[in-house]
């Protein structure tokens, strides 16, 4: 692809994702039988796999089923930021929700860092894990004053240290006239996603688990205390089931799918960019997100390309990586893919029951990356009442969005109501 990128439709396939081409992945036959095992997992992504390895190793027999493979939904097409906190500054959750709860919520990001670097470690996931660290690049002048208070917030409140570099002095972490100054969290870190994923559903495997691909759940009964699981060739009789599907989950879960409205996103990666572009665009190597309210984000891989994603389609896309590094005007894409971010009404990530009493862990607003290895492990502990960490997050219920049939005209309508507000 030359200059403008070419617009994709409807679910792209493999090759379209850069993460797929560089997957170490091994595929996993259908469920083609009738089997009975303690507790199913509907959904192979972050969630559903740590849910399923959590489950398997407190002792329970466990069972995947996914649609398509192992981390084609949203965790094979993300683009790998793994940042501390939630979709609200720390700062905002203080003002909004009490000092107590924005410290449960830090609390809560450590703990997910934590248990993401643990289980790389004890299996070798081979996902190359970088702590370089996350930069916030300010959109606005007023955004820039809005992380100096963040920084401030964390320093004090956390003892969390964060820099601000004010436009002049920015040059050292990012090269680009179009923002106004950067907040430098050397927390922040970045991996292969995909790979991730599947070394942990590797390691599930290990311990016993199964797996079971292009296996989509089209039906699901309760039988007193059992619930038969039916796909379209086999069926799971199980006595627990936890749902980890996310923003793509079907109308069979309608409580669920009307908590969540599905927000496509975007990503395009260069080609191989020459040596040298993307240390004089990035000089720290850290992963970027912005402040626009249709926020951009970019990252370096290996092998010098650059991954740029965010709303709008490709074409959007290509053109917001121009305008914010004119450097890479005419430089091919080489591929660019979509994927589905769910948002959810209060905007936090939410653990709890359907009204059929099966459990869910679902709703990262585009930051599940880091939180949902942990919701998956907090779901497998509630489904086997093994003793857990608690967190504030878990109190809240989601909540259904009004009007839900009306759910792509609504997203349409903020997008553009959003876009206009970061033009002013
Ligand atoms: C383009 C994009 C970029 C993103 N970038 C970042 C980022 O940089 N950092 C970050 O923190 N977050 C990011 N996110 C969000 C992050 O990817 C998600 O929060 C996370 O992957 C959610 O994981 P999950 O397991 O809950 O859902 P998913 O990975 O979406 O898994 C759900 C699975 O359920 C399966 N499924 C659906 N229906 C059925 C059925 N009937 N039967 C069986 N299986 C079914 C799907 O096939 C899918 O594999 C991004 C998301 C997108 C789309």
């Amino acid at each position: 692809m030359n200059g403008k990128a070419r617009v994709l439709g409807g679910e792209n396939p493999k090759e379209d994702i850069y993460w797929f081409k560089t997957e170490k992945a091994q595929d996993h036959r259908p469920l083609a039988s009738e089997i009975e095992v303690d507790t199913v997992v509907i959904g192979g992504g972050f969630t559903g796999v740590s849910a399923a390895y959590f489950s398997q190793t407190i002792g329970a027999e466990t069972a995947l089923l996914e649609k398509s493979k192992v981390g084609s939904g949203a965790s094979g097409r993300n683009g790998g930021h793994l940042l501390f906190g939630s979709k609200y500054k720390f700062s905002v959750l203080a003002e909004r929700f009490g000092s107590e709860f924005a410290g449960d919520v830090f609390r809560m990001s450590g703990d997910a860092f934590e248990l993401i670097e643990g289980l790389i470690r004890e299996y070798s996931i081979d996902c190359s894990l970088d702590k370089c660290g996350n930069l916030w690049a300010a959109h606005k002048p007023a955004d820039l004053e809005v992380l100096k208070l963040e920084q401030a917030f964390l320093a004090e409140e956390f003892g969390y240290e964060t820099r601000v570099l004010e436009k002049a002095e920015m040059d050292q972490e990012l090269r680009s006239e179009a923002y106004h100054g950067v907040h430098v969290d050397p927390h922040g870190a970045s991996f292969h996603p995909l790979n991730y994923v599947l070394g942990l559903a590797n390691a599930f495997e290990e311990h016993g688990g199964m797996i079971f691909e292009d296996s989509a759940v089209v039906g699901i009964e309760k039988h007193g205390a059992r619930v038969v699981v039916r796909t379209m060739n086999g069926q799971i009789t199980a006595t627990n089931v936890i749902i980890a599907t996310n923003a793509y989950t079907p109308a069979i879960f309608p409580d669920l799918a009307s908590g969540i409205v599905a927000v496509r996103g975007n990503i395009i990666v260069t080609e191989a960019l020459a040596a040298g572009t993307l240390e004089k665009l990035i000089p720290g190597g850290r992963v970027t997100s912005d402040t626009k309210k249709v926020l951009n984000y970019f990252r370096p891989l290996p092998g010098n390309r650059m991954l740029f994603g965010g709303r709008g389609d490709v074409g959007e896309l290509y053109s917001n990586m121009e305008a914010i590094f004119p450097d890479l005007s005419g430089t091919r894409a080489d591929f660019s893919w979509a994927g589905s971010v769910a948002i959810t009404r209060d905007a936090f990530p939410h653990i709890g029951r359907t009204s059929s009493g099966f459990l869910f862990a679902a709703g990262y607003n585009g930051r599940g990356a880091a939180l949902s290895t942990l919701l998956g492990k907090l779901v497998a502990q509630k489904a086997h009442d093994v003793p857990s960490q608690e967190y504030a997050l878990e109190s809240l219920a989601i909540s259904k969005f009004p009007f839900h049939q009306f759910r792509e005209f609504g997203v349409k309508a903020a997008a553009a109501y959003f876009r206009f507000k970061d033009r002013l």
